[in-house]
């Protein structure tokens, strides 16, 4: 069974753009979603190769995470491990420093 994580990127931000100051197990997780985003927007017809970070039995899970951009009104990009079901959804990633569709478009004009 896994759980499904609702976050948005925007509160793990400090004004700067970059990753707020939080406990370390906090930034991993940000970091972590943080990758995912990047893993969406960008190489889109790449692998994934964000790793699980679930840990179930406390050996980590071998699996890959899969994640997707869809088109809710959010834009919320949708994410779930194969292996374990550990899965979520990310919102308020936009114009974020891993927003590689903002790269893109800049790089376009
Ligand atoms: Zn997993």
């Amino acid at each position: 069974m896994g759980n499904t994580w609702v976050i948005d990127l925007q509160h793990f931000l400090a004004p700067t753009g970059a990753l707020a100051d939080m406990p370390s197990q906090a930034r991993l997780l940000a970091e972590y979603f943080a990758s995912i985003v990047v893993d969406a927007t960008t190489n889109i017809d790449d692998l994934p190769t964000v790793r699980c970070r679930r840990r179930p039995g406390h050996r980590r899970c071998n699996g890959v995470v899969m994640s997707y951009p869809t088109c809710d009104e959010q834009d919320s990009i949708y994410w779930c491990c194969p292996v374990c079901n550990d899965n979520g959804v990310i919102r308020g990633w936009q114009n974020t420093l891993w927003d590689g569709f903002a790269d893109e478009e800049m790089n376009a004009s």
